[in-house]
């Protein structure tokens, strides 16, 4: 499918703000959704620099945009600039996803929703009274953990290198949602993870080229985890990180990040033109996502 490629004086504008850029495949995956729903939308890059964040949004507004994506490393920073936020943003703290109504600023944070679709399609559940063990407590753990909180799940563990920063991540978890989440370092993973229905590495441990790295060393993967837990890794470049391609050894159902990748830009395109996506399209634009990304570099 071909992206839009005539643009008029009618045609809506959707844009990305970054930096780096260049290697986002936003445009291409929006464009396509554009083209499949044939709507008069088109979808930029621009890169920005940290000093004129103020001025860009502002321009976007002034330029009449539906909305725009914003990514690393804005999705803190443009939180002052908003109107309103969604609840799952500001407990979260970061925004991808901005809408523009009325010159008036609204925030959203698709990627744990993302996270969460991507799940459910793979997996055929969701986390309801689910124990969810996440490793790492960056930004990606930040936002699932929270998402896997409020859509249920009876207990959140969070093992980080850096122990202070999983404890941030519960706080905010244990006073807003549910007194669920506990935090620890990789040396009390021997007593948690028999208790774990689901294990969500979210470091980047394994990925492309690292890609003989994983959070967890093989040994231990074997004597901590068994097959009827589902294994998850948000990587998706390699399609099966070495922590994945352990949880297929156990024959446990696995998930990798491609989903999330996805199903983050649907949730925001959806936001922006109010829009409802079909499955029949979704699995139109979801194969001609694998195609862009197997030709990116
Ligand atoms: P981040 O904010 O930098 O967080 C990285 C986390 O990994 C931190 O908790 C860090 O621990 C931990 N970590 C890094 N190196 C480590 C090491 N050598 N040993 C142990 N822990 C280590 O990154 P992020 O934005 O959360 O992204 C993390 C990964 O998720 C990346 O691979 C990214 O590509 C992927 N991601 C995928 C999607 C998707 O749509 N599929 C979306 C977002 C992110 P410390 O706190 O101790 O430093």
């Amino acid at each position: 499918m071909e992206p839009v490629k005539t643009v008029t004086g009618q045609t809506k504008l959707l844009g990305v703000i970054g930096n780096p850029i260049e290697h986002s495949i936003s445009p291409e995956l929006h464009n396509t959704l554009s083209a499949v729903l044939e709507n008069d939308i088109i979808y930029l890059p621009f890169r920005v620099d940290m000093n004129n964040i103020g001025t860009a949004i502002e321009g976007l507004i002034a330029l009449g945009f539906l909305g725009f994506n914003v990514t690393i490393p804005f999705k803190e920073k443009v939180l002052k600039y908003l109107d309103k936020i969604s609840w799952e943003a500001e407990l979260i703290g970061a925004v991808n996803t901005i809408k523009i109504t009325d010159c008036k600023l609204y925030g959203f944070n698709t990627d744990a929703e993302g996270f969460y679709r991507s799940f459910k399609r793979e997996t055929g559940t969701d986390f309801k009274d689910k124990c969810v063990l996440v490793l790492g407590a960056g930004g990606a753990a930040r936002a699932i953990s929270i998402k896997v909180a409020l859509e249920g799940a009876s207990c959140v563990y969070i093992v980080n290198r850096s122990v202070e920063k999983a404890e941030n991540i519960c706080s905010v978890i244990n006073k807003n949602i549910n007194k669920v989440a506990k935090a620890c370092g990789y040396d009390c993973m021997k007593g948690i993870s028999s208790l774990s229905d689901v294990i969500i590495n979210t470091t980047p441990l394994g990925m492309y080229p690292n890609t003989e790295l994983s959070p967890i060393n093989d040994s231990d993967f074997f004597e901590f985890f068994k097959e009827n837990q589902i294994i998850v890794d948000i990587i998706y470049n390699p399609v099966k990180s070495r922590f994945l391609s352990n949880g297929e050894k156990l024959g446990s159902k696995t998930v990798n990040g491609l989903g999330m990748l996805f199903y983050q830009g649907i949730y925001a395109y959806e936001i922006w033109t109010g829009q409802i996506i079909e499955s029949e399209v979704l699995d139109e634009v979801y194969n001609a996502y694998l195609k862009i990304l197997e030709n990116k570099d």
